[in-house]
């Protein structure tokens, strides 16, 4: 492009520039040489008239690696308009670099042939205008990342209430499972203890009988003697059965003539002296179509003995029917002529022991019925072979379909990993020390490998020599319920898990507002963060104390154990301890240096769970003392308070889940029960101990020991 191809002279050029306020320059070629540019346009790019012929790449080098140079090249070879606008640039300006913004265009201005015979430059610098408007968009989104925080703080709110009536239908269903328990428990123990006392008395009256047995074995034998030796002499015969302590007859031929009858046999039959000498038949009528008068011919006929077990008879005793249980013999008796002529009949009344017998038979049966009623398997050990007897509900829990039965060590075997050594360990100190045996595990059905939780109580009990000889007890399958608690535990895990993020958040906003309020000397702002700081505090150790359940209950809590000393860990815990209660005097005895090998996090959180309890349960003012100290190779935290203390009834149960001590003291203090459960758990998996010395209304002493390191 030559000059003398333009309309105007360059002079025109830029006099026509200068008028506009707008910068404008003109460019030609490829390389956008300046051609013309006016003051507006030189103020902008920070240059002088030097520039004007040169390249815009050598003009402002600068600009080398920016979009521009290449924009211009496209605009002149495909005569294009390019504009933009708020478009950022780096300009030299005085030696120095600045990002200036611009609305701007390259325009292409073309011949009559549609040629491009130069680019048309404008370019306005808006760069205040941009920075306003950045800032305004800053505030507008900071206001509205603060809507949002409000938002997430109501939610939060609304959330922490669900997650508290959550926590307390969660109690509801825990208390009534275990008053469920309880009860299943107490029926179990009843039967049970029904069961051995009757097993008891069945013992007794079987001994009884036994030796009522061996009696009438030796009543016999002397019978016969007596019979033989006394044969010739009948009268001294008669007067000796007469006086006989026990029940005896004589009957003569097959008409059974009441030859000789005792005053024992005559209470028996209900009869009186007059029946001697009648048929039997006739003195007692009540015997036809039983089977006695049948059996006493034939022993004449026969002339062999017979021995009568447990005989039902019934039998009118003075006008009245009456069903009785004999044991009886009858004796052949030869007359002189060696021919069996009579019957001699001993007869013992068992009705007592057999009916007692019946009735335990009859409460062994219907507590089998019960059993089986009540989807309880049953079982029994024997506690030195470990042979095991069971019910088939319990094969049915267990899906054993074996052929021969199931012995102990196949049962033991199906237990999960995670419990099998803790129930032998359960069984053997039931067997060694007597007393309650109630274990809850999980194992693996026969049949289908399923995981199954059961829930196993029995009592073993002691024979006459005080040997443990009886080992039994119930299993029932708890598997729904155990599910159903897994159900709701991980709930709690995630909305606590999804409480924590917002917390966390909030936490951070108000601890940089603190330090605003602080720095602007706002006492009233400083004190009211300071309480919010704490009450978020507060919240974040409830979260974490439903994590942490949660966590422990699904096994996925981490115990990680490092070297530590126990008097860094006190100390640190009295500097947080004394800033955070105000309300009582604590006072933390010195600590030697004590060196363990434990979490020390978690075990930071069990001393914190002491003092807070303390705190919670007592009056204001009252006194709480901390103290540390090294016994037989542990170390031995205590907290001992001046507050409400705990009954021993409760003492027993305080350190499982969510219990709480119930009664008119502990009404009105908030809490969830996890505090203690958490302790304990934390402590177990140190090997260590946890418990607790209290009276009621005196105070309490909470310790816990861990091995030192
Ligand atoms: P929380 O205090 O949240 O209820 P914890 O598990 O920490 O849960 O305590 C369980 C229960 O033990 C409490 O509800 C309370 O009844 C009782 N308890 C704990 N510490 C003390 C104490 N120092 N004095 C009296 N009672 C206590």
């Amino acid at each position: 492009m030559s000059q003398s191809e333009l309309q105007l002279s360059y002079q025109q050029f830029t006099d026509i520039f200068s008028l506009t306020k707008t910068a404008t320059a003109l460019h030609l070629g490829e390389d956008a040489v300046i051609y013309a540019a006016n003051d507006a346009m030189l103020k902008v790019w920070g240059k002088d008239k030097s520039v004007i012929g040169k390249s815009l790449g050598d003009a402002l080098p600068e600009l080398v690696g920016q979009p521009f140079i290449d924009m211009f090249k496209r605009v002149w070879l495909e005569g294009l308009v390019i504009s933009g606008s708020d478009t950022p640039a780096d300009l030299e300006i005085d030696g120095e670099i600045k990002t200036v913004y611009f609305d701007f265009e390259y325009r292409a201005v073309k011949d009559t042939a549609g040629k491009t015979i130069c680019v048309l430059h404008s370019a306005i610098d808006v760069t205040d205008r941009y920075l306003q408007k950045e800032s305004r968009e800053r505030i507008k989104e900071k206001e509205e990342a603060l809507q949002r925080e409000q938002a997430l703080n109501e939610e939060l709110a609304a959330s922490i209430e669900e997650l508290e009536s959550v926590n307390e239908e969660l109690k509801q269903s825990q208390e009534s499972l275990n008053q469920i328990n309880n009860d299943l428990e107490e029926r179990v123990q009843e039967r049970t203890l029904k069961l051995l006392s009757s097993n008891d008395e069945l013992a007794a009256i079987n001994e009884e009988m036994h030796s009522t047995n061996e009696q009438l074995l030796h009543t016999q034998e002397s019978l016969e003697n007596m019979i033989i030796g006394l044969a010739e002499s009948d009268a001294r015969f008669q007067s000796l059965v007469k006086q006989a302590p026990i029940a005896i007859t004589v009957l003569k031929t097959e008409n059974l003539l009441i030859d000789i009858v005792n005053n024992k046999m005559l209470e028996i039959w209900g009869k009186d002296s007059d029946v001697q000498g009648q048929p039997l038949a006739i003195a007692m009528p009540e015997l036809q179509g039983q089977p006695f008068l049948t059996i006493l011919q034939d022993v004449i006929k026969t002339g062999k003995p017979y021995f009568g077990y447990e005989s039902h008879a019934f039998i009118i005793r003075n006008g009245e029917r009456v069903e009785g249980y004999f044991n009886f013999i009858c004796q052949p008796v030869k007359n002189g002529s060696g021919v069996t002529d009579s019957v001699l009949q001993v007869v013992t009344e068992i009705t007592d022991q057999v009916t007692a017998r019946l009735k335990v038979q009859k409460a062994e049966e219907m507590t089998r019925m019960a059993i089986e009623a009540a989807q309880l398997g049953s079982w029994n050990i024997e506690p030195v072979t470990k042979a095991l007897q069971y019910n088939d509900t319990l094969a049915r829990i267990f899906g054993y379909e074996g052929i021969g039965p199931m012995t102990y060590e196949q049962a033991i075997n199906q237990v999960t990993e995670e419990y099998r050594d803790k129930i032998l360990t359960e069984i053997d100190k039931a067997v060694k020390l007597g007393g309650n045996y109630d274990f809850t595990y999980s194992q693996r059905r026969f049949n289908d490998d399923e995981i199954v939780w059961l829930r196993s109580s029995g009592k073993i009990s002691q024979d006459d020599q005080g040997a443990y000889t009886i080992f039994s007890g119930v299993v029932m399958d708890i598997t729904e319920q155990k599910r159903d608690e897994i159900r709701k535990n991980d709930f709690i895990g995630m909305v606590s898990h999804e409480l924590k993020t917002p917390l966390t958040s909030l936490s951070a906003y108000m601890q940089m507002l603190q330090l605003r309020a602080k720095k602007a000397d706002d006492a009233f702002t400083t004190a009211a963060l300071d309480q919010s700081v704490k009450q978020v505090k507060r919240m974040t150790t409830m979260i974490n104390g439903f994590l942490n359940v949660s966590r422990l209950e699904s096994g996925k809590i981490h115990i990680e154990k490092n070297r530590f000393n126990m008097a860094d860990l006190v100390k640190e815990t009295e500097e947080e301890t004394i800033a955070l209660y105000a309300s009582h005097q604590i006072i933390f005895h010195p600590v030697e240096p004590i060196f363990v090998n434990a979490d020390r996090d978690k075990i930071g959180q069990v001393i914190n769970n002491f003092i807070s309890n303390a705190i919670k349960y007592s009056k204001l003012g009252t006194t709480v003392q901390v103290a540390c100290i090294s016994v037989n190779g542990m170390a031995q935290v205590s907290v001992k308070d001046e507050g409400i203390g705990i009954g021993e009834a409760d003492i027993k149960q305080l350190f499982t889940r969510y219990y709480r001590v119930q009664n008119y003291d502990t009404k009105h203090i908030s809490g969830f029960g996890i505090g203690l459960y958490l302790s304990a758990e934390i402590i177990e998996r140190h090997q260590g101990s946890i418990w607790v010395e209290s009276e009621a209304e005196k105070g309490s002493t909470f310790y816990f020991t861990i091995p030192l390191s």
